[in-house]
Formats: C-alpha cells, sequence, structure tokens
C-alpha cells in the first residue's frame, strides 16, 4: 500500500513536470507538413488552424484568436494568430512565438518542414510541457499567421501578425508588462547550427546562450552572429526585449526540397529544452 502511493506520487510528480520531447514536436511537424502548402487565407492553413484550436483544448491553458484582414499585393486576406496564455501572478509576461503559414509559391509543392512546420510542431509541444506546471508569470505560446511575405519581402509585405499584434499589445498596455519574447523560427534542420541575431536583445541572447550551454548544447548554439528580419523585429522596434532563434544555414530555404527528411526530432528537443528552461529561468527573475 504504501509502495503504491509513493509510485502514485512519483507518476503524480513526473505528470507536472512534463520535459519537452523532441519526439512529440517532431510528430506535431510531421502533422503541419501533411496539410500540404499553407499559405495565410488558404483552405489548407485553414484546416491547420483547426488543427491547432483543436490540440489545445487539453493544454489547460486560455487559447484566445486574434483575427484581422491584412493589405497584401494580392489584395485582403484574412489571417489569424492563435493565442495559448498560461496564467501566472505576477503581472509580468513572457512570449514564446514562432509562424505557422508557409510561403505562397504558385504551382508549386512548397510544404516548409522547417519554415512553418518546425516552429509549428515546437509550440504545440510546449503546450504541453508547460500545462503542468505552476505559473509566476504569464506564460504566452502564440502561432502567427502571415509571417511570409505574399510577394516579395518588404517593408509592407512581411511580418503580418507579429505586426499585428505588437501594435495591439503597445495599445493595450500588454508590451509594458513584457519580460521577454523568444521567436522560433526553422529549428528543425538535423544539423542544428543557431547563431546569435543582432538586432535581438543581449541580455536575452546571453541568458539563452547560457542554458544551452548548461544544458549541453553549446555545440548548437554557436557563437557567430546574423542579422534577420522576423518575427521578433516589430517587438524590437517598439522597444521590447526580444529575441530569435533561427538555423538560417539551411540549403532547402524556400525551396521544394524543405521536406521532413532534413529535419530531426533531436533538433526540436534540443531548441525546445532550451527555450522551456529559458522560460523557467525568466520567471525568477
Ligand atoms: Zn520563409
Amino acid at each position: 500500500m504504501f509502495r503504491a502511493q509513493v509510485v502514485f506520487f512519483m507518476t503524480a510528480m513526473l505528470a507536472s513536470a512534463a520535459e519537452f520531447s523532441g519526439d512529440a514536436a517532431f510528430a506535431q511537424t510531421k502533422k503541419a507538413v501533411k496539410f500540404g502548402p499553407r499559405p495565410s487565407g488558404s483552405p489548407e492553413i485553414a484546416k491547420l488552424q483547426a488543427y491547432i484550436l483543436a490540440q489545445l483544448k487539453t493544454c489547460k491553458c486560455e487559447v484566445s484568436e486574434d483575427n484581422f484582414m491584412a493589405r497584401t499585393p494580392r489584395g485582403q486576406v484574412a489571417m489569424k494568430n492563435i493565442i495559448a496564455k498560461f496564467p501566472g501572478k505576477s503581472g509580468k509576461a513572457i512570449a514564446v512565438t514562432g509562424h505557422y503559414d508557409t510561403k505562397l509559391f504558385p504551382g508549386r509543392k512548397f510544404v516548409g518542414a522547417s519554415d512553418g512546420a518546425s516552429s509549428t510542431g515546437l509550440l504545440l509541444e510546449l503546450t504541453h510541457a508547460l500545462a503542468g506546471e505552476a505559473r509566476t508569470d504569464d506564460v504566452y505560446v502564440i502561432f502567427f499567421d502571415g509571417e511570409e511575405a505574399v510577394g516579395e519581402w518588404s517593408f509592407a509585405d512581411k511580418l503580418y501578425g507579429s505586426r499585428h499584434l505588437a501594435t495591439t499589445w503597445r495599445e493595450n498596455g500588454m508590451l509594458a508588462k513584457l519580460k521577454a519574447l523568444i521567436n522560433v523560427d526553422m529549428i528543425g534542420d538535423k544539423q542544428l547550427n543557431i547563431k546569435r541575431e543582432e538586432n535581438s536583445r543581449r541580455a536575452l541572447v546571453d541568458l539563452v546562450w547560457k542554458v544551452a550551454a548548461d544544458l549541453g548544447f553549446r555545440a548548437n548554439f554557436v557563437q557567430e552572429s546574423i542579422n534577420i528580419d522576423d518575427d521578433h523585429m516589430p517587438f524590437v522596434e517598439m522597444g521590447a526585449p526580444a529575441i530569435d532563434l533561427i538555423d538560417f544555414d539551411y540549403a532547402p530555404w524556400h525551396e521544394d526540397s524543405d521536406t521532413l527528411d532534413k529535419l530531426s526530432a533531436q533538433s526540436l528537443g534540443i531548441v525546445g529544452r532550451v527555450v522551456h528552461e529559458s522560460v523557467r529561468r525568466l520567471e525568477k527573475q
């Protein structure tokens, strides 16, 4: 009887602190890829949205949809950011973000395994890992629509979802509560190689790189730097502390060969564990 109770207690402890699973993140990435090309406004992205929302039903979090119309070179496109909130009590907030759309390439079969699906898979598994934990800060997991340009990447044609949310958060005061925003993009590459992104808040880069070193992933979080315009930038430009984690050394970038076989569960697991632990350390600050 006593032994059974101990086993039950330990099982309950484990259940409440689920470690981020690279295998589970990979399985979610695979699901996203299976929907095919998923550009903003397409029937395929609508199916993925429904899938994400269904998955979030079990996350023990507050889910909201941030719907808006984006003015693009191809006219008005309906877009949707999906927001999962894990409430804390400090009045401060941490956000982990990434995009779930894929770039529109008419007539091609671009499924964006790393560019679009890997961030989706990581975020879905992160909601699972966060679900059993007590929170200090509000932790948001945010799926951005419309990261990709509809035509050529330009000031007005890019980052639709993050620009929309950053503006909303500036207006409603949320931005002032933000301790950190960690954006992930293209983090599935088998040869995982993440560089220090130069527009990112320096203190956040140092914190994430310290976590990576502590967890034994110094080889994947390297010391070279890179300059990337990504979903963190609308927040950076408004003065918020934000960081972009991206592996841009990826030969199939924006090619139809950006397929699942270039990815590994291990890479997703490394980034997921680093992000999860970074959130926990940020909450202690
Ligand atoms: Zn892209």
